[in-house]
């Protein structure tokens, strides 16, 4: 990477199996490698995805096996008070928990309201809590994705439309407004480049709004997107000049084949970057300009990336910052990279983990992605399971 070579080192590893996995029981261990060596298998898992979906459609009884499964192995539970146990789990090790509501591709108005209601208890259980520091939100938890995709492109909206939008900008502002309240930040998650303009300019105004002291609202930028960096920089200078303080989690971006295939379908130039190093770059570059911009900006690095993650610890410490400075945070989601949460917390940084939650079959889609993404193809996997045997090793040494 070129960029850290200009930094001091950091004394952080994220070899130490038994800080990583000490809190897992034998039991728990020989399940994690059992699960993870199914998912190497590209062809299991994606006939194993497309049987659970069309299984719970007909509504055939799979849900047992998927909450004992691969559910229990990324979400903490179908419910808030479900999930206490993972939340202590972390707590004890210095890790927070951002509950994350996950329902996903919902249409109907009174879904969007109980979803909006479901992330303000959120926001106020995280205040009751010392384990919970930020939530997080999908605009599209509580909006129609063809409204955001049609808003996005600058189409005119019909009049019922405008009400809908009207609808949807109540809901996103109340779950900040008591985000505020609570003085508990609140992270808008990235989606697709179609409907992604509608979510910044929704996450923007609101951060102007609620971000005069401290951030509080939180956008996110996926650095696989070859126009971010001059999205942050303009958000920097526009936070300096009016004097509210931004929020950006930093992500690669999750949405990458979908996002290529649509610009090559409908023939216009691919938002993503060429190739997986420019991300890379972006992605780093990000944090050095996050860093070199403390007054204006508090930020999240969204990562299970290693590179990425010793380097925002090098350039903590070049900075001569406290390695717990209030607005800088790492984060990773709940299941995945415990070698780098955990080290990093053990080390003393800032580290959260996305603990999801929701009934099974609305897990679905985040539990596929989840899959998919630690295949053998996808190459996270190899990682994993070679830390999980590790530790197997370890114990019986
Ligand atoms: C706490 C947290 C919150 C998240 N929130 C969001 C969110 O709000 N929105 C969202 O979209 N995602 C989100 N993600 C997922 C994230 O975007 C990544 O998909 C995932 O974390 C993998 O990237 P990585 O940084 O961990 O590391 P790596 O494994 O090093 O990078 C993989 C990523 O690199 C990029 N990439 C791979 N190949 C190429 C290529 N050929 N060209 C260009 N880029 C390439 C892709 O983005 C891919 O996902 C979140 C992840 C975490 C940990």
């Amino acid at each position: 990477m070129t960029t850290s070579n200009t930094v001091k080192q950091s004394t952080v590893t994220f070899e130490n199996t038994e800080i990583a996995f000490g809190n897992k029981s034998k039991k728990e261990l020989d399940f994690s490698i059992w699960l993870f060596r199914m998912m190497q298998r590209p062809a299991l898992v994606n006939f194993a995805s497309k049987a659970a979906l069309l299984a719970i459609k007909m509504r055939f009884p799979i849900t047992g096996i998927v909450k004992a499964t691969i559910f229990k192995q990324f979400c903490g539970g179908e419910t808030i008070s479900e999930c206490d146990q993972s939340i202590i789990e972390l707590g004890k090790a210095n890790i927070g928990a951002i509950l994350d509501y996950s329902v996903e591709g919902a249409n109907e108005e009174d879904v969007f309201d109980r979803t909006t209601a479901e992330l303000i208890r959120n926001s106020d259980k995280a205040a009751s809590s010392p384990h919970i520091p930020v939530t997080c939100m999908k605009i599209t938890g509580v909006a129609r994705f063809n409204l955001l995709k049609k808003l996005s492109a600058n189409e005119e909206l019909t009049e019922s439309e405008r009400a809908e939008y009207g609808r949807v900008f109540l809901r996103v502002r109340s779950i900040c407004e008591r985000a505020a309240e609570n003085q508990v930040p609140i992270y808008i998650d990235a989606e697709e480049t179609w409907i992604q303009p509608a979510i910044d300019r929704m996450a923007e105004s609101l951060m102007r709004q609620y971000n005069k002291e401290r951030a509080i609202v939180f956008t996110t930028m996926q650095m696989y997107r070859w126009d971010q960096l001059d999205h942050l920089k303009k958000l920097i200078q526009e936070a300096q000049a009016e004097g509210f303080v931004a929020g950006v989690k930093f992500v690669r971006g999750a949405y990458l084949e979908k996002e290529n295939a649509r610009a090559k379908e409908m023939g216009y130039k691919t938002p993503m970057q060429p190739n997986k190093e420019s991300t890379d770059n972006d992605y780093n570059e990000a944090l050095k300009i996050s860093i070199d911009n403390l007054d204006n900006i508090e930020f999240c690095a969204g990562t299970h990336n290693e590179k990425s993650s010793l380097y925002l610890t090098e350039l903590i410490l070049e900075k001569g910052l406290e390695k717990n400075i209030q607005n800088v945070y790492f984060s990773q989601l709940y299941g995945m990279s415990d070698h780098i949460s955990y080290n990093l917390a053990n080390a003393g940084y800032n580290v959260s983990k996305y603990l999801p939650y929701g009934p099974v079959k609305d897990a679905m889609p985040y539990l596929i992605r989840r899959a998919e993404e630690n295949t053998a193809i996808a190459g996270q996997m190899g990682k994993e399971l070679n830390l999980l045997m590790k530790e197997k090793e370890r114990r019986a040494n």
